[in-house]
């Protein structure tokens, strides 16, 4: 099995990747004034406009790869919190920080 997540574009600030999950859907990331704009074209990001699995996986699989250069964990860390995320809201910043590492 390949990754299910394949990284198209990738910068210091922004992301544009296709992940596969139920379906192939497609990520975009742009990392702008300490803010993460984010967007995912799956039914959860639509019905919630919040960050979605396939956003968080696209995040940890360009940070692998090098990318999104100019956004450290502990600033991420600070978005993400700040954004009132369903998905993550349980994590510490220290999850996050680990998780981002
Ligand atoms: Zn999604």
């Amino acid at each position: 099995m390949g990754k299910r997540v394949k990284i198209r574009m990738g910068s210091p600030t922004e992301v544009g990747a296709r992940v596969q999950g139920s379906d192939l859907y497609s990520v975009a990331l742009k990392w702008s004034d300490g803010k993460l704009c984010s967007g995912c074209d799956c039914p959860f990001f639509e019905e919630h406009g919040n960050l979605c699995k396939h956003i968080w996986a696209t995040i940890l699989e360009a940070w692998e790869q090098g990318h999104l250069g100019e956004v450290t964990a502990g600033s991420l860390a600070d978005a993400i919190i700040g954004a009132e995320n369903n998905l993550v809201r349980d994590l510490t910043r220290e999850d996050i920080e680990l998780l981002l590492s």
